[in-house]
């Protein structure tokens, strides 16, 4: 280090300190990086990589980005999962003599981004942490910095928790222990977080019990310590707006996993990624950009107790009862901005004049808010009237303190009203008076010199000047100004007596930015102890957005307030799959019911390919999410149980990243909800087995069918395209087969994407080749290998489970200790045809 120049030896000081990121070193009005940060960031970033003398023998690697358009390269970063180290000059290098100092004043995260692209309206922006305990339990605590909310848990010793908990959150930045297993690091990385930063509790004395009183547990405080030891560490400033941390349990909510999750394509569709297409995308109606987050939020946790589903679903009913209310509701809450977010970013410091007027404006529209709610006259509806503060004391404030309409700089005053500061007012009057005198002087010297183009201006340099065009001057005494400058056209002049207004003015104006931006900061500090007012403000307003958004959607979609049933009953009258029947156009799709009970646990799908079998089994789960988040649902007529968990195997959705095969995947998944189903759950299994060859899938399909039904008791709906399956119902009495209709027209195949009793009765599969237009030739070869076929008894061996009485009745943990016993019968069985039961008639066909 000894050979390096002073600046370079500061530089590698400090970056010492910030290995893992890339320090943004402030050389005047660049960002400057060096060694090895400089290599990595011109690749990064595009950026040319340049190099200079640093005292060493060899020019030292270095690149820069202006600091002004330093957002932009750092949100690039950002996205790419890196850290920036922001290092400023910490004095005037004009009034330094030596070393202008230098220190970092933030470290921007994946996981701590507070403005900028990097933040999405719509998407909170979470940073976790994790601690693995002896006890092989996980702590799991989260915090978005933009909104200040934090909340910790604890997890089994299943990691796939933790990892649940990081997709339902799409945590980007993961803070662990030093020594936390690097294994679970990697699978962490594979479910897209960005960064794993390492905090180890350091003994640094942090200010922040204050924000763990509510925790009554040492792991838990360990836990939420980690993450805001952290959250200090980095950010080095004022985190007031940061709530205290609260505790949840993953058992307060309905469980779904993150593969079901996916499959289902709650908040993402599987193929883009994106929102579109989405049960998200549907649902959101949301007026604010809070309301949006929450909608996400309670999407990615659907309720399982039943009052509370009940009370969101008693609101929405109000809701579409009072349109005209309901209409003037959503003009207002358009008006309302990011509370949460403006708080926050009230506490960071780093909020505008503007920031503050939108502030005011949205307080405003919160007395007429609590107006309409009132007006419907409904105890509930009242509540959440009554948990409307205005904040008046904020409101006052802001609209005496601050213009209408300001400037986006602090520091070009402009700000602050007349009549909110005598001091101010006093300048401001100097100020204007002398501006005044201005304008008179010009009135007088062109009245005297008679020149009319005279005219009095100002610049930078000079301050202010008299100008008188070349062809004018003739006009002037000898001696009468001072001339000043001269330009082609014209001289300037000035006048003593004009200097000293100037230098007047230009104290006043001076000292009134001075004074504004004082007064600006104070009237920031007040509005930050509003903080917890106004975050509370912003859960109400965001509770009642997607309330409207379920109320909307519910009335324009024409969907029906679910009954719920405590005898795990499943009645869904005209049903349908929310997502497709937007896109397909209500008209084109066809409604379809769902009947199961005590008696009938398993629905056995057959049907050609592309008839709707993985439509209508997503449109069942997706009837019983909509339900639980408190939304009415698509049907004409619902009654559910609660579900505590959905499990879904449904193809297409393969795991490519993790680089496991197909059949891996499914097996992995099918494993998972055999393992953690109850009988209060739901399970959607389509086509397993798909994945291997023919007898092992059919077996193993046909083995987990039995396994359902004899063990767990969930109800389950299990598409296949193994025919033989169909004979199960002759065994298991709580199976029963379902199918596709679909119909022949003219050699061709045509879906009615009608759901009827009973197993389908032949393969269509030829004829979607012909409808995917295969040569003609093609096909008719196929039609005679099928006949063929159907007549040398080569269909394949039907299957039949042999489940001995005393195995079932014997209370088994653990799926794979004692499996099912398989036998195989030569015999191919006679294709059977059910015939539906009057009760089940009475239900699918109206
Ligand atoms: P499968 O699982 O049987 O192969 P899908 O469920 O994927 O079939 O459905 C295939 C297509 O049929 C879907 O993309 C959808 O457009 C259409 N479809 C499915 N169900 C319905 C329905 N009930 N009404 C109208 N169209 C439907």
């Amino acid at each position: 280090m000894a050979g390096y120049t002073p600046m370079i030896q500061q530089y590698l000081t400090i970056k010492a300190d910030y290995q893992d990121a890339f320090l943004f070193f402030r050389l005047g009005d660049f960002y400057e990086m060096f060694f090895d940060d400089a290599i990595k960031a011109s690749q990064e970033l595009e950026i040319t990589l340049t190099s200079r003398e640093g005292g060493s023998e060899d020019r030292i690697p270095m690149c820069g980005v202006p600091y002004h358009s330093a957002p932009n390269y750092i949100e690039q970063l950002i996205s790419k999962g890196y850290k920036v180290a922001i290092c400023e000059q910490m004095e005037d290098p004009r009034q330094t003599k030596g070393m202008v100092k230098r220190e970092v004043v933030q470290l921007i995260t994946p996981g701590t981004v507070m403005d900028g692209k990097g933040l999405t309206d719509k998407e909170n922006n979470y940073l976790a942490s994790i601690t693995a305990f002896d006890d092989q339990t996980f702590g799991f605590a989260y915090n978005d910095i933009s909104t200040g909310e934090s909340r910790v848990t604890l997890l089994s010793n299943n990691f796939d928790e933790v990892l649940n908990e990081i997709a339902v959150l799409s945590a980007k930045e993961v803070v662990v222990a030093s020594n936390f297993d690097g294994e679970l690091q990697k699978k962490m990385r594979e479910r897209d977080v960005l960064a794993i930063s390492i905090e180890d509790n350091s003994s640094i004395e942090m200010n922040f019990a204050h924000l763990l009183e509510d925790l009554n547990q040492v792991k838990l405080k360990q836990t939420a310590s980690r993450l805001f030891h952290y959250l200090f560490r980095s950010q080095k400033r004022s985190l007031d707006h940061l709530q205290p941390v609260t505790t949840y349990q993953i058992q307060q909510y309905m469980k779904i996993d993150y593969y079901s999750k996916r499959n289902l394509e709650l908040t993402e569709t599987i193929r883009s990624k994106g929102k579109r297409g989405s049960l998200l995308w549907l649902l959101d109606e949301t007026k604010t950009a809070m309301g949006g987050r929450m909608l996400k939020h309670w999407i990615d946790r659907p309720l399982i107790q039943q009052s509370e589903i009940e009370q969101r679903h008693n609101l929405v009913d109000v809701l579409i009862q009072h349109y005209f209310e309901r209409q003037e509701l959503r003009e207002n809450l358009k008006e309302v901005y990011d509370l949460e977010r403006l708080a926050g970013r009230v506490a960071f410091g780093n909020v505008n004049a503007r920031d503050l007027v939108q502030l005011k404006r949205s307080l405003m529209q919160v007395p007429f808010l609590k107006q309409i709610l009132f007006g419907m006259q409904n105890e509930q509806m009242n509540e959440i009237a009554e948990k409307l503060d205005p904040c008046e004391e904020v409101t006052d404030l802001l609209d005496q303190a601050i213009v209408d309409n300001p400037p986006l700089s602090l520091k070009e005053g402009n700000i602050i009203r007349d009549g909110y500061n005598d001091q101010l007012d006093q300048y401001r009057d100097a100020s204007r008076n002398g501006k005044s005198w201005i304008a008179q002087l010009e009135r007088e010297e062109r009245e005297k010199t008679g020149i009319k183009s005279l005219k009095v201006g100002y610049n930078r340099v000079f301050g202010y000047y008299i100008e008188i065009t070349r062809a004018n001057l003739h006009l002037l005494t000898e001696g009468q100004y001072e001339r000043k400058q001269t330009l082609t056209n014209a001289e300037r002049f000035i006048t003593p007596e004009l200097k000293e207004k100037e230098s007047l003015i230009l104290q006043a104006e001076e000292k009134c930015g001075e004074l504004e931006y004082d007064l600006f900061t104070g009237i920031r500090e007040i509005v930050k102890e509003q903080i917890p007012r106004l975050q509370a403000l912003a859960k109400a307003v965001s509770e009642l957005d997607v309330l409207q958004c379920f109320a909307q959607i519910s009335e324009e979609r024409r969907y029906v307030k679910p009954q719920f049933s405590n005898e795990r009953r499943v009645v869904i009258k005209d049903g349908r799959h929310p997502v497709v029947e937007k896109v397909l156009n209500t008209q084109e799709y066809v409604p379809n019911d769902c009947f199961m009970d005590c008696e009938r646990e398993v629905l056995l799908i057959t049907g050609p390919n592309m008839s709707g079998k993985s439509t209508y089994m997503r449109q069942i789960a997706l009837i019983a999410i909509l339900g639980q988040i408190g939304c009415y649902v698509p049907a004409s007529e619902a009654v559910l149980p609660i579900f505590d968990q959905v499990f879904t195997r449904i193809g297409a959705a393969d795991d490519l990243i993790s680089g496991q095969s197909t059949f891996m995947v499914e097996m992995l998944e099918a494993k998972n909800a055999i393992a953690n189903a109850t009988q209060n759950s739901l399970i959607l299994f389509d086509e397993i087995g798909r994945g291997t060859s023919t007898y092992d899938g059919m077996a193993l399909a046909q083995a987990i069918i039995e396994y359902i039904h004899e063990r767990i008791g969930a109800k389950t709906l299990f598409s296949t395209h193994y025919h033989e399956l169909t004979v199960l119902d002759e065994d298991l009495s709580k199976l029963k087969n379902i199918h596709v209709s679909a119909i022949e027209h003219n050699g061709k195949v045509v879906f009615l994407h009608k759901i009827k009793e009973g197993p389908a009765d032949k393969s269509y599969g030829i004829h979607v080749a012909q409808l995917a237009e295969l040569p003609a030739e093609l096909i008719r070869r196929a039609s005679e290998i099928l006949a063929e076929l159907e007549q040398t008894d080569a269909e394949p061996a039907r299957v039949k489970v042999v489940l001995e009485s005393q195995v079932i009745e014997e209370k088994v943990e653990k799926p794979a200790e004692q499996p099912a016993q398989l036998s195989f019968f030569d015999e191919p069985a006679a294709p059977k045809k059910a015939e539906p039961t009057t009760k089940e008639k009475r239900v699918l066909e109206k």
